[in-house]
């Protein structure tokens, strides 16, 4: 009767004659050959959930690992910076250790310079006393005035000689000690050149360990990626099975109506208190387009289904107020309006029977009195009910 939710209707059931294109025939499948596709579909379906699930979590894992890696990768990055820092330290060292051991080698070679000639001294002092002792003796006998004079000079030559002797002992304690320094600043640079290549094995080990954790995130990069792809095309694969699910599930949909008469869906009431067509609008008082007929009945008057076939429509709808639609297949459907508050007796998704009860007369929506609205659609248009009711 109104005209405003019209359009929705028809775009509801253009929807419908649409997506459900009848029976099984038109796809070449019988019902039963429909049924086992649908159940393959379903499994093909789970299979290929279970598939996403699993290079999903592999992703995941793949994506923590990448990130179990960075860090590392960050971790070796200060280890090689101390060591590099270990390194540095440790080559000041050794070239300050270097300098030290040049100075020792110096002063050990001074030392032995300084042996030498103590040495060469004492050497013709001694022989200048003993071997050539006897002559220089009588020399110093004859040539000393007296005893006493002969004596102070012996003991003065024994003293000169004794003091040159402290003088080289003197020099050789030296000269071991300095030895000794220089033996110990080896060692020292020994230990240190040892230190210094072990820290730059060590660095080493890092930085292959550091290519190695490059490399492997590189190759946990590409893993994603063939992951990414093996994903997108699961959803491809998926989308397609959903689409042809419901093809094949539209395809069950049974065709109830096959081009024969409607029954007239008010038993008992057969006036028509307004056409379908153009008319005045018994409320605006307009000129407008009425989308069935009238049919008066008291309230609660039993509504019957004008064909068998699926209720697709089951609630309040605009001025149609509470409303069912009935999809009867091959295009083919039907609409009540403005049943009666409560009176809605089917649910959508149920198929009903010709001529059984859905509904009860009411005056819900755009209504002036008591009364059914029934409206016949055809491939989604409004057409008069009157051709189909044969009456
Ligand atoms: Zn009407």
């Amino acid at each position: 009767m109104p005209r405003a939710t019209g359009w929705l209707i028809v775009a509801l059931v253009a929807f419908i004659a649409v997506f459900a294109p009848g029976s099984g025939r038109a796809l070449g499948l019988s019902e039963a050959e429909i049924r086992k596709a649908l159940e393959q579909n379903k499994q093909k379906q789970a299979e290929l959930k279970n598939q996403s699930k699993r290079v999903t979590e592999a992703l995941q894992a793949n994506r923590a690992e990448q990130k179990r890696l960075g860090q590392e990768i960050r971790y070796l990055d200060l280890k090689m910076n101390e060591a590099e820092t270990r390194l540095r330290k440790l080559h000041g060292e050794i070239a300050r250790t270097e300098a030290d051991v040049a100075k020792t080698e110096a002063a050990l070679r001074d030392a032995e310079a300084r042996i030498a000639a103590r040495q060469a001294i004492l050497k013709k002092r001694v022989r200048a006393l003993y071997e050539r002792g006897p002559v220089s003796y009588w020399e110093v006998l004859f040539g000393a005035r007296s005893m006493g004079d002969f004596l102070s000079r012996l003991v003065l030559m024994g003293k000169v000689v004794a003091h040159d002797e402290a003088l080289l002992e003197a020099n050789r304690r030296d000269r071991a000690l300095i030895a000794e320094k220089k033996a110990e600043l080896d060692r020292l640079l020994a230990a240190l050149r040892q230190k210094y290549a072990q820290v730059q094995a060590e660095k080493a080990r890092l930085a292959s360990l550091q290519k190695e954790r490059t490399v492997q995130i590189a190759q946990l990069q590409a893993q994603a990626v063939d992951y990414e792809k093996e994903l997108e095309k699961y959803d491809q694969q998926l989308s397609a099975l959903v689409k042809e699910y419901n093809r094949l599930n539209q395809a069950l949909t049974k065709v109830y109506w096959s081009g024969g008469q409607l029954a007239w869906p008010v038993p008992g009431y057969f006036a028509i208190s307004s056409p379908f067509g153009y008319r005045i609008h018994p409320i605006t008082k307009q000129r407008s387009f009425h989308s069935g007929i009238d049919i008066p009945a008291p309230e609660g008057t039993p509504i019957a289904a004008a064909e068998a076939g699926k209720v697709i429509l089951a609630e309040y709808y605009g001025g149609y107020g509470n409303t069912i639609i009935i999809d009867h297949g091959g295009g083919m459907s039907t609409l009540y309006g403005h049943i009666r508050p409560g009176g809605i007796k089917v649910s959508v998704g149920q198929v009903v029977s010709r001529g059984q009860t859905i509904a009860e007369v009411g005056t819900t929506g755009l209504s002036t009195g008591p009364h059914l609205h029934f409206s016949v659609l055809k491939n989604g248009d409004y057409v008069n009910p009157k051709n189909y009711l044969g009456r």
